[in-house]
């Protein structure tokens, strides 16, 4: 897929808002902390100001290097274990004075060990097809809201069966499938049927399923498709390799 320099710069931009959100936000909960113990502003300043403490008792002492390191850890377990009982004995955990990111995988830095993480995929599939509508969609069409008593339990004469037996059966099967997804590869559905029948709500309860599983999920109309295949296939910049475009 495409994207313009400008819509990646976006992105990253945005990576960089929340990860300083975040930060920030752990900087306050750390002062809140510190005014509320000023016990544990003493520990941490203890703990960050270690290293150059145990350099200079070296070069003084000349004390041997490994009992030296073995003290200091030993020293800042001890001060890690006295910072935890404080914090919950004031009803704070270890975690309350650590980032909250969006993204806990890629610490909202969109990379993991020098790829993409999936939610930076998922940002560039939205960036791409701008359907960031998709998260409102996805909060009505879920398996939760599945009625099967909106279909029909009439059989009529030219049909094998009823709407709500046939929708049971496919409802069945996608459960099956999404059980084994993605361990199991690829699935492919193609649902077909007149306006109404539920296939559109269908789909947004799979891709939900989809999201919940950590999988990216783009969603575009049969027209988009066509569209876009097709501007691959004939139109892909020169700039742009064959696989880029699909
Ligand atoms: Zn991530």
């Amino acid at each position: 897929m495409s994207l313009s320099e400008q819509d990646y710069r976006n992105i990253l931009q945005k990576y960089e808002e929340k990860r300083s959100r975040a930060l920030q936000q752990r900087d306050l909960r750390i002062q809140e902390v510190y005014e509320r113990i000023p016990e544990i502003g003493r520990i941490d300043r203890q703990i960050e100001s270690f290293g150059i403490r145990s350099m200079q008792a070296y070069l003084k002492s000349h004390e041997d290097p490994v009992q030296l390191l073995k003290k200091v850890r030993t020293e800042v377990e001890e001060l890690r274990t006295r910072r935890s009982f404080l914090l919950r004995l004031a009803g704070y955990s270890d975690a309350d004075l650590e980032p909250v990111y969006e993204c806990p995988i890629c610490k909202d830095t969109g990379f993991v060990d020098g790829k993409r993480c999936r939610c930076f995929e998922q940002q560039l599939i939205e960036s791409a097809y701008d359907r960031s509508h998709m998260k409102n969609l996805l909060q009505q069409d879920n398996f939760k809201r599945f009625d099967l008593d909106l279909f029909s339990s009439v059989k009529r004469e030219n049909e094998a069966c009823s709407a709500r037996t046939q929708m049971e059966t496919i409802l069945n099967a996608v459960h099956k499938d999404l059980d084994v997804f993605p361990l199991q590869g690829p699935i492919n559905y193609l649902f077909t049927g007149s306006t109404g029948a539920g296939k559109t709500f269908l789909a947004g309860c799979i891709a939900k399923e989809v999201l919940d599983k950590g999988s990216t999920v783009l969603y575009l109309s049969a027209y988009d498709l066509a569209s876009q295949l097709s501007d691959r296939r004939f139109h892909y910049r020169e700039n742009e390799s064959a696989s880029d475009a699909w």
